[in-house]
């Protein structure tokens, strides 16, 4: 099999690192993360391509060509897993049926008529190299679309070589199916085939930390995830609120607004219904702001039955009007929470307090729930502006409102001001 030159110390030491590889994919598929479906598929892809580098070994005689046909399939079948692996570790649909389709064409379209009438080796070729190959860069595609500019310094490294792999294989593919087709190409096919016997093992290992390193990159993400939810209502808890916020202050002219939201009288849902059906009002209540609230809008649970809600590029008109919607909808929501029994109604009371170049988080924080405990003193359900006395950016932020914005409580039924406001937020 002069055209492949796979020597044997390549594919003994090829065939070791992909069983030890397989071996530790499965093992943490099994043992660590059995939810994990990327695991399974990855130590899967590693015996599929270890099957084709000893089918490619052992294809002598006779049972060459068709020791290279399923060679050529496994090898193939190992990168349409990785590609499937590649896809479930970023939650892309897999489509099993498409591919499994696609692949049984390949088989049976490519695959057993170069088998049977072309050349020796051109099965191998056209498998091996290029649809594994394209296979390879569509994963790769995948990958590098899901990074979203989260690029580390060893992921974009291993990007560059699988990806110079990838199209490496690729052009050998090209070169030996003109070599062995069309015309030969005596001088080019021994330097591929010596880089290809170089390649072969390094390939292997690059491409399994690239495994390790998308479940590493996908584990710190949940983490992240959990250290910064709310597990109960899904939103932002108050430390990644903070932290989130901070960064928003820290802009040259951040043009936003805070909000503080109190679920009123929330204590008296507990005891008389339990903290369960608590508990339920304090989701629906969240998903109904969330519904209210735009994406780059920030909601955080920042206290028990508290919230946060910071609007950036938001003026006063838009954060009155939200606002206002927010306390409308609560307002109207019915909450089932037993068979048989009429649903909850809740309010909530809303401070709002914007957010001026120079002031700091404590400053407008202090300002937003000044204007909520006028909320709750004026009887609850209704939302109130900060009118400051230790912000003085606050105060030029209130001489800029007209009268009837700047005062302590817009009162419900909503005031002048709201009706307007909600007429010019199209956005939300
Ligand atoms: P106000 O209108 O003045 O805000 O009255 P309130 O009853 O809403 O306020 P208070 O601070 O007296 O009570 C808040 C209650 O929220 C007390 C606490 O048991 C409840 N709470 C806090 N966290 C949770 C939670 O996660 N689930 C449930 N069910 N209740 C919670
Ligand atoms: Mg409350
Ligand atoms: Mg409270």
């Amino acid at each position: 099999m002069d055209l492949f030159g796979t020597d044997p110390a390549t594919v003994r030491t090829a065939v070791s690192a992909q069983l030890l590889f397989g071996a530790v994919f499965f093992s943490l598929s099994i043992r660590m993360l059995p939810g994990y479906r990327m695991l399974p598929l990855w130590a899967l892809a590693n015996l599929s391509t270890l099957a084709a580098l000893v089918l490619e070994a052992v294809g002598t005689g006779a049972l060459n060509n068709f020791a290279q046909l399923l060679g050529g399939i496994s090898m193939a079948s190992g990168a349409g897993l990785l590609w499937a692996a590649i896809r479930y570790n970023y939650n892309l649909p897999v489509n099993w049926r498409a591919g499994i389709s696609v692949w049984a064409a390949a088989v049976v379209c490519i695959g057993l008529p170069s088998w049977l009438l072309g050349p020796d080796g051109l099965t191998y070729t056209l498998f091996y190299h290029l649809l594994c190959g394209l296979t390879l860069l569509a994963g790769l595609g995948d990958y590098a679309r899901s990074q979203k500019g989260a690029w580390t310094v060893q992921s974009a490294l291993l990007m560059v070589l699988m990806t110079a792999w990838g199209l490496f294989s690729v052009c050998v593919g090209v070169l030996r199916s003109t070599h062995l087709m069309v015309t030969p190409l005596e001088e080019l096919i021994p330097a591929t085939r010596n880089l290809l016997a170089a390649g072969t093992t390094l390939i292997i290992i690059a491409l399994n930390f690239f495994g390790f390193l998308m479940i590493s990159q996908r584990l710190s993400r949940e983490l992240n995830q959990l250290a910064s939810t709310d597990s109960l209502t899904g939103a932002m808890n108050r430390r990644a609120f903070h932290r989130r916020a901070a960064t928003l202050f820290s802009a040259p002219a951040p043009a936003a607004y805070l909000l503080m939201l109190d679920l009123d009288h929330f204590k008296q849902i507990n005891d008389h219904h339990g903290h369960a059906a608590g508990d339920q009002v304090l989701i629906r209540f969240t998903e109904t702001v969330r519904g209210i609230l735009r994406a780059g809008d920030l909601l955080g649970r920042t206290g028990g039955e508290e919230f946060s809600v910071l609007l950036p590029a938001a003026d006063a008109q838009v954060a009155l009007a939200v606002a206002e919607r927010i306390r409308s909808s609560v307002e109207e929501l019915r909450i089932e929470v037993e068979d048989g029994k009429p649903p909850l109604r809740v309010t909530v009371s809303i401070g709002i307090a914007p957010i001026l170049p120079g002031a700091t988080f404590d400053q407008v924080a202090l300002e937003a729930d000044k204007a909520l405990y006028a909320a709750k003193n004026d009887g609850r359900n209704r939302v109130a502006w900060a009118i400051s006395e230790t912000c003085p950016a606050c105060e030029t932020q209130a001489a800029l409102h007209p009268p009837a914005a700047a005062q302590k409580t817009v009162p419900e039924p909503a005031a002048a001001m709201t009706a307007t406001a909600l007429a010019c937020t199209d956005a939300y």
